[in-house]
Protein backbone atom coordinates (compact mmCIF):
# COMPACT_ATOMS: atom_id res chain seq x y z
CA UNK A 1 0.00 0.00 0.00
CA UNK A 2 1.12 3.26 -0.72
CA UNK A 3 0.22 6.56 1.06
CA UNK A 4 0.45 9.88 -1.33
CA UNK A 5 1.95 12.52 1.68
CA UNK A 6 1.07 16.70 0.60
CA UNK A 7 2.34 18.94 2.86
CA UNK A 8 -0.31 22.44 2.52
CA UNK A 9 0.43 25.65 2.91
CA UNK A 10 -1.87 28.26 2.27
CA UNK A 11 -2.55 26.88 -1.09
CA UNK A 12 -6.27 27.03 -1.39
CA UNK A 13 -5.45 28.66 -4.99
CA UNK A 14 -4.12 25.52 -6.50
CA UNK A 15 -5.40 22.90 -4.60
CA UNK A 16 -8.44 22.13 -6.93
CA UNK A 17 -6.75 21.70 -9.55
CA UNK A 18 -4.06 19.50 -7.78
CA UNK A 19 -6.36 17.46 -6.04
CA UNK A 20 -8.37 16.80 -9.52
CA UNK A 21 -5.07 16.01 -11.41
CA UNK A 22 -3.90 13.26 -8.48
CA UNK A 23 -7.09 11.54 -8.02
CA UNK A 24 -7.17 11.36 -11.90
CA UNK A 25 -3.73 9.48 -12.05
CA UNK A 26 -4.26 7.13 -8.88
CA UNK A 27 -6.97 5.82 -10.27
CA UNK A 28 -4.60 4.25 -12.80
CA UNK A 29 -2.45 3.10 -10.03
CA UNK A 30 -2.79 -1.24 -9.78
CA UNK A 31 -1.46 -0.92 -5.88
CA UNK A 32 -3.79 -0.19 -2.91
CA UNK A 33 -2.87 3.60 -1.92
CA UNK A 34 -4.20 6.80 0.31
CA UNK A 35 -4.09 10.32 0.07
CA UNK A 36 -3.34 11.83 3.45
CA UNK A 37 -2.56 15.78 3.12
CA UNK A 38 -0.89 17.92 6.06
CA UNK A 39 -2.71 21.22 6.91
CA UNK A 40 0.77 23.05 7.88
CA UNK A 41 -1.21 26.20 9.94
CA UNK A 42 -2.94 27.22 6.44
CA UNK A 43 -4.52 30.89 7.04
CA UNK A 44 -6.29 30.69 3.74
CA UNK A 45 -9.09 28.41 2.58
CA UNK A 46 -7.35 25.48 1.98
CA UNK A 47 -8.37 23.56 5.20
CA UNK A 48 -11.99 23.90 4.11
CA UNK A 49 -10.85 22.54 0.97
CA UNK A 50 -9.37 19.60 2.50
CA UNK A 51 -12.23 19.03 4.63
CA UNK A 52 -14.39 18.56 1.47
CA UNK A 53 -11.94 15.63 0.09
CA UNK A 54 -11.49 14.12 2.97
CA UNK A 55 -15.52 13.40 2.34
CA UNK A 56 -14.14 10.62 -0.24
CA UNK A 57 -12.99 7.59 1.25
CA UNK A 58 -9.19 7.11 1.17
CA UNK A 59 -8.63 10.97 1.79
CA UNK A 60 -7.44 11.84 5.06
CA UNK A 61 -5.77 15.00 6.37
CA UNK A 62 -3.28 16.03 9.26
CA UNK A 63 -4.53 19.23 10.60
CA UNK A 64 -1.54 20.99 12.46
CA UNK A 65 -1.68 23.33 15.64
CA UNK A 66 0.10 25.85 13.76
CA UNK A 67 2.82 25.98 10.60
CA UNK A 68 5.38 24.40 11.65
CA UNK A 69 7.32 24.35 8.37
CA UNK A 70 7.85 21.85 5.85
CA UNK A 71 10.32 19.47 7.00
CA UNK A 72 8.32 19.25 10.12
CA UNK A 73 4.80 18.81 8.53
CA UNK A 74 6.58 15.88 6.63
CA UNK A 75 7.15 14.08 9.62
CA UNK A 76 3.69 14.16 10.65
CA UNK A 77 2.94 12.65 7.55
CA UNK A 78 5.44 9.89 7.78
CA UNK A 79 4.43 9.00 11.33
CA UNK A 80 0.71 8.90 10.56
CA UNK A 81 0.81 7.66 6.55
CA UNK A 82 -1.05 3.96 6.41
CA UNK A 83 1.07 2.69 3.66
CA UNK A 84 4.19 0.52 3.84
CA UNK A 85 5.55 3.41 1.38
CA UNK A 86 5.25 6.80 1.37
CA UNK A 87 5.08 9.38 -1.85
CA UNK A 88 6.09 13.38 -1.15
CA UNK A 89 4.69 15.84 -3.39
CA UNK A 90 4.06 19.28 -3.06
CA UNK A 91 0.67 20.60 -3.77
CA UNK A 92 1.88 23.64 -5.99
CA UNK A 93 1.83 21.12 -9.28
CA UNK A 94 5.79 21.83 -9.66
CA UNK A 95 5.98 17.87 -9.44
CA UNK A 96 4.08 16.67 -11.96
CA UNK A 97 1.15 14.10 -10.16
CA UNK A 98 1.08 12.30 -13.71
CA UNK A 99 4.99 10.99 -12.44
CA UNK A 100 3.55 9.06 -9.32
CA UNK A 101 3.14 5.80 -11.66
CA UNK A 102 6.39 5.64 -12.94
CA UNK A 103 8.18 5.84 -9.29
CA UNK A 104 5.95 3.48 -8.42
CA UNK A 105 7.21 1.43 -11.31
CA UNK A 106 10.30 1.62 -10.16
CA UNK A 107 9.38 0.70 -6.42
CA UNK A 108 7.87 -2.24 -7.59
CA UNK A 109 10.98 -3.04 -9.64
CA UNK A 110 13.73 -2.98 -6.62
CA UNK A 111 14.44 0.68 -5.81
CA UNK A 112 13.78 1.76 -2.16
CA UNK A 113 13.93 5.00 -2.72
CA UNK A 114 13.10 6.86 -5.86
CA UNK A 115 14.16 10.33 -5.55
CA UNK A 116 12.59 12.77 -8.87
CA UNK A 117 15.70 14.80 -10.04
CA UNK A 118 15.20 18.34 -11.44
CA UNK A 119 16.56 18.17 -15.16
CA UNK A 120 17.79 21.93 -15.26
CA UNK A 121 17.17 25.01 -12.78
CA UNK A 122 16.68 26.96 -16.04
CA UNK A 123 13.20 28.08 -14.70
CA UNK A 124 15.43 30.00 -11.24
CA UNK A 125 17.30 32.85 -11.38
CA UNK A 126 20.44 32.73 -12.01
CA UNK A 127 21.34 33.64 -8.53
CA UNK A 128 19.17 30.95 -7.08
CA UNK A 129 21.18 28.60 -9.62
CA UNK A 130 24.59 29.47 -8.61
CA UNK A 131 23.66 29.46 -4.69
CA UNK A 132 22.01 25.73 -5.51
CA UNK A 133 25.45 24.54 -7.24
CA UNK A 134 27.31 25.95 -4.47
CA UNK A 135 25.29 24.88 -1.69
CA UNK A 136 25.62 21.36 -2.78
CA UNK A 137 29.17 21.30 -3.59
CA UNK A 138 29.60 22.46 0.52
CA UNK A 139 26.81 19.30 1.38
CA UNK A 140 29.06 16.59 -0.80
CA UNK A 141 32.29 18.26 1.16
CA UNK A 142 30.71 18.28 4.40
CA UNK A 143 28.79 14.65 4.51
CA UNK A 144 31.75 11.94 5.12
CA UNK A 145 31.15 9.31 3.65
CA UNK A 146 27.66 9.28 1.42
CA UNK A 147 26.93 11.90 -1.28
CA UNK A 148 23.92 14.48 -0.96
CA UNK A 149 22.51 13.85 -4.97
CA UNK A 150 21.97 17.59 -6.29
CA UNK A 151 18.89 18.98 -7.41
CA UNK A 152 16.77 16.46 -5.82
CA UNK A 153 13.29 17.62 -4.64
CA UNK A 154 11.04 15.91 -2.26
CA UNK A 155 9.04 14.55 -5.02
CA UNK A 156 10.06 11.06 -3.46
CA UNK A 157 8.94 7.74 -3.15
CA UNK A 158 9.87 6.08 0.36
CA UNK A 159 9.89 2.21 0.32
CA UNK A 160 8.99 0.02 3.47
CA UNK A 161 12.85 -0.47 4.74
CA UNK A 162 13.95 3.54 4.80
CA UNK A 163 10.65 4.26 5.70
CA UNK A 164 10.65 2.40 9.10
CA UNK A 165 14.15 3.68 9.44
CA UNK A 166 13.09 7.17 9.18
CA UNK A 167 10.53 6.55 11.37
CA UNK A 168 12.86 5.22 14.40
CA UNK A 169 15.10 8.51 13.77
CA UNK A 170 14.81 9.62 16.88
CA UNK A 171 16.00 13.58 16.28
CA UNK A 172 14.35 16.67 16.44
CA UNK A 173 15.83 18.68 13.58
CA UNK A 174 15.02 17.37 10.55
CA UNK A 175 16.54 18.07 7.24
CA UNK A 176 15.37 15.25 5.25
CA UNK A 177 17.17 15.33 2.03
CA UNK A 178 20.45 14.76 4.53
CA UNK A 179 18.73 12.48 6.19
CA UNK A 180 17.81 10.38 3.18
CA UNK A 181 21.07 10.37 1.45
CA UNK A 182 22.59 9.71 4.69
CA UNK A 183 20.20 5.67 5.13
CA UNK A 184 21.74 4.65 2.09
CA UNK A 185 19.67 1.77 0.58
CA UNK A 186 19.02 0.93 -2.90
CA UNK A 187 18.20 4.63 -4.68
CA UNK A 188 17.28 5.58 -8.07
CA UNK A 189 17.41 9.33 -9.47
CA UNK A 190 14.80 9.83 -12.08
CA UNK A 191 14.97 13.08 -14.24
CA UNK A 192 12.01 15.33 -14.39
CA UNK A 193 11.32 18.66 -15.79
CA UNK A 194 10.01 20.92 -12.69
CA UNK A 195 7.53 23.11 -13.67
CA UNK A 196 6.72 26.79 -12.87
CA UNK A 197 4.57 27.13 -9.99
CA UNK A 198 0.82 26.92 -11.08
CA UNK A 199 -0.42 29.67 -8.26
CA UNK A 200 0.15 31.41 -5.09
CA UNK A 201 3.58 32.03 -3.91
CA UNK A 202 6.46 30.24 -3.20
CA UNK A 203 7.03 29.82 1.43
CA UNK A 204 10.61 29.94 0.82
CA UNK A 205 12.93 33.20 0.79
CA UNK A 206 16.37 33.94 0.52
CA UNK A 207 16.81 34.08 4.54
CA UNK A 208 14.38 30.91 4.84
CA UNK A 209 16.70 29.28 2.49
CA UNK A 210 19.85 30.46 4.13
CA UNK A 211 18.34 28.74 7.61
CA UNK A 212 17.54 25.51 5.60
CA UNK A 213 21.49 25.47 4.47
CA UNK A 214 22.55 25.98 8.13
CA UNK A 215 20.25 23.58 9.73
CA UNK A 216 21.50 20.91 7.39
CA UNK A 217 25.34 21.40 8.02
CA UNK A 218 24.52 21.10 11.58
CA UNK A 219 22.22 18.22 11.05
CA UNK A 220 24.90 16.90 8.85
CA UNK A 221 28.46 16.99 9.85
CA UNK A 222 30.76 18.54 12.94
CA UNK A 223 33.52 18.77 10.14
CA UNK A 224 33.40 22.90 10.29
CA UNK A 225 33.73 22.15 14.18
CA UNK A 226 37.39 19.83 13.31
CA UNK A 227 38.88 22.50 11.47
CA UNK A 228 38.44 25.16 13.49
CA UNK A 229 39.81 23.19 16.18
CA UNK A 230 42.99 22.56 13.56
CA UNK A 231 43.10 26.46 12.64
CA UNK A 232 43.08 27.12 16.13
CA UNK A 233 46.42 25.35 17.08
CA UNK A 234 47.94 26.62 13.87
CA UNK A 235 47.25 30.06 15.39
CA UNK A 236 48.33 29.08 18.27
CA UNK A 237 51.48 27.72 17.46
CA UNK A 238 51.89 30.77 14.43
CA UNK A 239 51.29 33.46 17.99
CA UNK A 240 53.90 31.31 19.84
CA UNK A 241 56.33 32.13 17.53
CA UNK A 242 55.68 35.56 16.75
CA UNK A 243 55.48 36.26 20.33
CA UNK A 244 59.05 35.20 21.03
CA UNK A 245 60.36 37.20 17.98
CA UNK A 246 58.80 39.97 19.23
CA UNK A 247 60.64 39.80 23.34
CA UNK A 248 63.98 39.19 20.96
CA UNK A 249 62.88 42.29 18.47
CA UNK A 250 60.08 44.49 20.69
CA UNK A 251 60.10 46.87 17.58
CA UNK A 252 56.86 45.88 15.78
CA UNK A 253 53.20 46.45 16.99
CA UNK A 254 51.28 43.24 17.94
CA UNK A 255 47.85 44.79 18.15
CA UNK A 256 47.20 44.29 14.40
CA UNK A 257 47.53 40.71 15.26
CA UNK A 258 45.59 40.46 18.31
CA UNK A 259 42.62 41.89 16.60
CA UNK A 260 42.95 39.12 13.72
CA UNK A 261 42.85 36.50 16.42
CA UNK A 262 40.16 38.15 18.33
CA UNK A 263 37.77 37.84 15.27
CA UNK A 264 39.12 34.45 14.68
CA UNK A 265 37.96 33.54 18.19
CA UNK A 266 34.57 35.26 17.62
CA UNK A 267 33.86 33.13 14.74
CA UNK A 268 34.76 29.81 16.80
CA UNK A 269 32.43 31.06 19.31
CA UNK A 270 29.74 31.79 17.00
CA UNK A 271 30.13 28.20 14.88
CA UNK A 272 30.28 26.76 18.78
CA UNK A 273 27.08 28.63 19.77
CA UNK A 274 25.00 27.36 16.37
CA UNK A 275 25.65 23.45 17.08
CA UNK A 276 24.96 23.93 21.10
CA UNK A 277 21.91 25.58 19.54
CA UNK A 278 21.15 22.30 17.64
CA UNK A 279 22.29 20.23 20.43
CA UNK A 280 19.34 22.42 22.97
CA UNK A 281 16.61 21.63 19.75
CA UNK A 282 17.80 17.77 20.68
CA UNK A 283 17.93 17.32 24.39
CA UNK A 284 14.80 19.50 24.45
CA UNK A 285 12.66 16.57 23.19
CA UNK A 286 9.58 18.56 22.43
CA UNK A 287 7.56 17.22 19.60
CA UNK A 288 8.50 18.49 15.96
CA UNK A 289 4.89 19.36 15.61
CA UNK A 290 1.22 19.33 17.14
CA UNK A 291 -1.57 17.84 15.61
CA UNK A 292 -5.24 19.56 16.17
CA UNK A 293 -7.72 17.21 14.47
CA UNK A 294 -7.43 14.24 11.82
CA UNK A 295 -10.22 14.26 9.04
CA UNK A 296 -11.42 11.70 7.36
CA UNK A 297 -11.08 7.96 7.73
CA UNK A 298 -8.31 5.39 7.96
CA UNK A 299 -8.39 3.82 5.20
CA UNK A 300 -9.24 -0.02 5.48
CA UNK A 301 -5.88 -2.09 4.61
CA UNK A 302 -5.54 -5.29 2.32
CA UNK A 303 -5.56 -8.22 4.75
CA UNK A 304 -1.06 -9.27 3.93
CA UNK A 305 0.19 -6.12 5.02
CA UNK A 306 0.86 -4.90 8.43
CA UNK A 307 1.03 -1.31 9.58
CA UNK A 308 4.07 0.65 11.65
CA UNK A 309 2.57 2.73 14.19
CA UNK A 310 3.68 6.20 14.34
CA UNK A 311 5.83 7.25 17.07
CA UNK A 312 3.57 7.56 19.98
CA UNK A 313 5.14 10.73 21.80
CA UNK A 314 4.29 12.69 19.13
CA UNK A 315 0.58 11.85 18.79
CA UNK A 316 -1.55 14.67 20.59
N1 LIG B 1 4.87 24.00 2.69
C1 LIG B 1 4.45 23.60 3.94
N2 LIG B 1 4.82 24.35 5.03
C2 LIG B 1 5.59 25.47 4.92
C3 LIG B 1 6.04 25.84 3.63
C4 LIG B 1 5.67 25.08 2.54
O1 LIG B 1 3.76 22.60 4.08
O2 LIG B 1 5.86 26.11 5.95
C5 LIG B 1 4.46 23.22 1.50
C6 LIG B 1 3.81 24.03 0.38
O3 LIG B 1 2.43 24.19 0.60
C7 LIG B 1 4.13 23.20 -0.85
C8 LIG B 1 5.49 22.60 -0.51
O4 LIG B 1 5.62 22.67 0.91
O5 LIG B 1 3.19 22.16 -1.06
C9 LIG B 1 6.63 23.34 -1.19
O6 LIG B 1 6.59 24.71 -0.84
P1 LIG B 1 6.99 25.87 -1.85
O7 LIG B 1 6.34 25.63 -3.17
O8 LIG B 1 6.69 27.17 -1.18
O9 LIG B 1 8.56 25.66 -1.98
P2 LIG B 1 9.47 25.77 -3.30
O10 LIG B 1 8.83 24.89 -4.33
O11 LIG B 1 9.45 27.21 -3.68
O12 LIG B 1 10.80 25.25 -2.86
MG1 LIG C 1 6.97 24.98 -4.97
Amino acid sequence: MLSVVICCYNEAKVLPIFHKRLMAVLKTLSIHHEVLYVNDGSRDGTLSLLDGYCQTPGVRCLNLSRNFGKEAAMVAGLDYAAGNAVLFIDADLQDPPELIPLMVHHWLAGSDIVNMQRRSRLSDTSSKRISAHLYYKLMNFLADKFDVPADVSDFRLIGPAPLAALRAMPERTRFMKGLISWLGFNTIELPYDREPRSAGLSKWGPLALIDLGIEGVLALSRKPLRWFSLLSLVIFVATLVFLIHQMSVSTVSSHHVIMGIAAFIALGIAMIGEYLGATLSEVRQRPIYLLNNLLGEAPKRPEHTCPTPPREQEKH
